[in-house]
């Protein structure tokens, strides 16, 4: 089989190049046509030597991403892309623009999850199949050349578990931060995880300084078992735990998600128990009101509510953010422009 050219780092492709006969340098001027120009095959490399591009393109191949669906939204702060892969399956990409100039593009791991979230519309699916490095990376590539714009920050909040899918999201986030990659520092990469409490730790010995979010959602386990069902496997004490030691090796706050749904997790009482969990400064609380899903029973609380809520947090001594919604009305919440489309197509 073909190996696929997207995905690969810079000594791979020096050391593919040496194997064929040709100088190191080659694997730079690879490098430059897979991760700046995006090349869609290996006959457009036209500073190879050519009888270099027809012995790649015996070995080699170039998987890229197809734009099926874009949506702008009218406000212009977000555009969403529904990506097919090679074998039919899709997958979406946000791209989100803020004042201060930051680019941020939100990307997905794997095609749906198999972590069950009740709340969550990429959870409903199940999983289908974990990502390849070169599709992961290739969303921040493709972006970027759909819109002319540079993405300066990378979250990995899209469809999917990245740490159930670990290897290929740290190979993905080491080629974005490569400056022969997409060169987005490290400190701008955030990848978020429903807790898988093994991984953050292995997570935490790569000594990177990536952000890690930690999806909470319920102060307790009884709540959170029932919304966030690997709760049972790691309840809320081991994941707290796992969160502050990955703070203390890292040196790096961690960043504790919580989605506040109407009635369910959105009490006084969640708040102030919130307040104890999360207390010491090593974490600092993401509050985000839920974003509605079609066939999902949840509601979102009102403005004041959340302020409510994050205001009580705070006063337990807990830094709080409540995140500023982006591309809800062109469906940008986890999972559901996929769903949308889906919809549409067999209507
Ligand atoms: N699987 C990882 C990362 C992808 S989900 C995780 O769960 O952390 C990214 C974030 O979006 C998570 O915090 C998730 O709980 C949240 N999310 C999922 N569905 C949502 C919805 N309908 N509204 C708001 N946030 C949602
Ligand atoms: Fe998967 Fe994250 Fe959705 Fe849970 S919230 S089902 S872990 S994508």
């Amino acid at each position: 089989m073909a190996t696929d050219l997207v995905g690969l780092t810079l000594d791979e492709l020096e050391i593919m190049a040496a194997g064929l006969g040709e100088p190191r340098y080659r694997g730079r001027q690879l490098a430059r046509w897979i991760y700046r120009h995006r090349a869609e095959a290996v006959t457009a490399m036209t500073d190879l030597p050519e009888a270099l591009r027809a012995r790649l393109a015996d070995v080699a191949s170039l998987s890229r991403l197809r734009v099926l669906a874009r949506a702008d939204a009218p406000d212009g702060y977000t555009t969403k892309f529904l990506l097919g892969l090679h074998d039919g399956r899709t997958i979406e990409t946000v791209l989100m623009r803020y004042d201060d100039g930051r680019r941020t593009v939100c990307i997905s791991t794997q095609v749906g999850c198999g972590m069950g979230c009740t709340f969550c519309a990429t959870g409903l699916a199940g999983l289908e199949r974990n990502l390849s490095p070169g599709e992961i990376v290739d969303q921040v590539l493709l972006v970027s050349h759909e819109t002319n714009e540079r993405p300066t920050h990378v979250v990995f909040m899209g469809m999917g578990e990245p740490l159930a899918n670990y290897d290929a999201t740290l190979r993905a986030v080491r080629l974005l931060n490569a400056s022969y990659g997409a060169g987005i520092g490290m400190r701008n990469v955030t990848i978020s995880t429903v807790g898988l409490v093994p991984q953050m730790r292995r997570l935490s010995q790569e000594r990177l300084q990536l952000t890690l979010a930690v999806s909470l959602h319920a102060p307790d386990d009884e709540l959170r078992s029932e919304l966030v069902p690997v709760n049972r496997r790691w309840p809320v004490a081991d994941l707290l735990a796992a969160a502050r030691d990955y703070a203390a090796v890292t040196g790096r706050r961690v960043t504790l998600e919580y989605v506040l749904m109407a009635g369910v997790n959105d009490r006084d009482e969640h708040a102030r128990r919130l307040a104890m969990l999360a207390g010491g400064g090593s974490l600092h609380l993401n509050v985000i009101p839920w974003n509605p899903v079609y066939g999902l029973q949840y509601r979102r609380p009102s403005v004041p509510a959340v302020q409510r809520f994050a205001a009580l947090v705070r006063a337990g001594g807990v830094a709080v953010t409540v995140r500023v919604e982006r591309g809800v009305d062109i469906d940008a919440a986890c999972g559901q422009l996929r769903r949308t489309h889906a919809g549409r197509v067999r209507a």
